[in-house]
């Protein structure tokens, strides 16, 4: 059908019957990082039926006149394997609010190893976005022998063999690592490598949140090239950033080592989101892994000479970022109390080192924290480049007593509205192929990404004027605006800028 459409459109002629849906007029931006111009977009079923004129008649027309058409935005990381399948964030309407139609689980090590399961959960009820996956490595791990410091036996390492295989089988898109992460941080290079032919064989990417993205940051972009190259995968650098004082002003040179590798027909990209603070588990911010190791933060807490130790590292984590009150706790379970507030704010209140509120907080089980560590220069330099793709870290969520990272709200407006319309960075076609075509090609998806003849009907139609991320650090839970509809596989998720609440989404397989 696809093939023959594309024919027909190529020759001129207007394939039969009506179209179900026509925007007229809309300013047309296709993904491929052209500018826009102005024309009609007609589906029918779940494809694309044409781009650019259509004479045809159709059941709806829409006036696009003054808006934008784009393909819907696919986020290459994000971390909904839990929500997206939940009863009230199943419509992941904090994502297609900013125009997002796919969304990819399995990032950085964490999340669903059982890749047919989830895949099953979207084709029962469906959702509001298309789902990918990627197999991540630390759960891997961590379900073959715990939290352990230590290589794999032989055994083990079959057996995690074994697991990548079947994840593949069932149509996840790669591997993915964590490599700050218990466990996946105590992982070689070699264990990685070898989990990655599997995945090769198979046509799949690695992707890696890197061992480091301080210090560290160089030899960590190597390593995750290294294991491109001797594996055949490519490899997807996940939310590039220079972090902390150690890495600023390294954004340029991080740049060169990938191009470098780009240059030798490496196939190596990365990701990025608009915003200069990061958000993770506390612990992973301020404790070295080895005292992560089998959960037994605690007890390793309490011995006189390793507590001595971790608190001497914590206090060095506040140096490293200029301060414990750039350290914002955004979720603890045991004292909501303290969402939105700062490590340092929390230590003032209560008359205590703030290095102690981060034991006494690491004692009743950690926080989802988020970290201000970066400087706009840094980031300027990645979201320039065209081998870049944006993509949120961020997850399915309805508005809570948590006070998350405004890129769960935020990240596509934000780079799309602020930063090429407002800011004039970087032209439209630019940060629009960004969050479009870019991930679809670095994925491998075939009818995607693009406004194409023939393409899935995932697509977005927004108002240049108001399209904006409202959500900010201190309210981060504040929808975006501007986006007017939203198209999943030919059904509407979003119209006349509400939410519809249908499910369309669907579990997108490889192969
Ligand atoms: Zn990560």
């Amino acid at each position: 059908m696809r093939l023959l459409v594309t024919l027909l459109l190529f020759l001129g002629v207007t394939p039969d019957g009506d179209a179900d849906l026509v925007i007229r007029g809309a300013t047309i931006v296709d993904g491929s990082g052209r500018e826009g111009i102005v024309g009609d977009v007609a589906i029918k079923g779940d494809r694309i039926l044409a781009v650019g004129e259509w004479k045809g008649s159709a059941t709806t027309t829409v006036e696009g006149k003054g808006l934008v058409a784009a393909p819907g935005f696919i986020d290459l990381h994000n971390h909904s394997d839990t929500s997206i399948l939940a009863e009230g964030t199943r419509d992941n309407y904090n994502y297609t609010s900013q125009g997002c139609t796919t969304i990819v689980t399995g990032n950085c090590g964490l999340g669903t190893v059982d890749v047919a399961k989830l895949f099953h959960g979207i084709d029962e009820k469906g959702a509001g976005t298309n789902v990918i996956h990627l197999i991540p490595h630390g759960a891997l791990r961590s379900q073959v022998f715990g939290s352990q410091r230590r290589p794999p036996t032989e055994d083990e390492l079959a057996k995690m063999k074994d697991l990548v295989d079947a994840g593949m089988k069932a149509g996840a898109w790669g591997l993915s690592t964590g490599l700050i992460y218990v466990p996946g941080t105590y992982a070689a290079t070699d264990e990685i490598l070898e989990l990655a032919r599997i995945v090769h064989g198979y046509g799949g990417l690695y992707a890696s949140h890197i061992r480091s993205e301080a210090s560290g940051l160089l030899e960590s972009i190597s390593e995750a090239i290294e294991i491109g190259e001797k594996s055949g995968c490519p490899v997807q650098i996940s939310h590039l950033k220079c972090s902390t004082k150690e890495a600023w002003g390294k954004m340029s040179n991080a740049c060169a080592l990938i191009e470098a590798a780009r240059a030798r027909g490496l196939k190596v990209t990365a990701d990025q989101y608009p915003y200069v603070a990061s958000s993770t588990r506390l612990s992973a911010y301020t404790v070295p892994s080895w005292a992560l190791e089998g959960g037994k933060i605690a007890e390793r807490l309490a011995d006189p000479e390793q507590g001595a130790k971790i608190r001497k590292a914590i206090a060095e984590s506040f140096e490293k970022r200029d301060g414990p009150d750039k350290l914002v706790i955004a979720l603890f379970a045991k004292d909501k109390s303290y969402n939105g507030k700062s490590v340092d704010a929390i230590a003032k209140a209560s008359g205590r080192d703030p290095v102690e509120v981060v034991v006494d907080i690491l004692k009743s089980g950690d926080a989802q924290t988020v970290g201000f560590s970066m400087r706009d220069e840094d980031m300027a330099v990645g979201m320039k480049k065209d081998w870049v793709a944006t993509a949120s870290d961020g997850s399915a969520k309805r508005p809570s007593d948590e006070r998350p990272h405004p890129r769960n709200y935020g990240t596509f407006p934000r780079k799309i509205g602020v930063f090429a319309l407002e800011k004039k960075a970087f032209p439209l076609g630019f940060a629009i192929r960004s969050a479009s075509g870019l991930p679809a090609d670095i994925l491998g998806l075939k009818d995607r990404g693009y406004l194409k003849a023939g393409y899935k009907a995932d697509l977005v139609l927004f108002d240049p004027a108001t399209f904006r991320d409202q959500a900010t650090f201190e309210q981060p839970d504040r929808y975006s605006t501007g986006v007017l509809r939203v198209y999943v596989n030919g059904v509407a998720v979003i119209a006349d800028g509400k939410n519809t609440g249908a499910l369309p989404g669907k579990a997108l397989r490889r192969g």
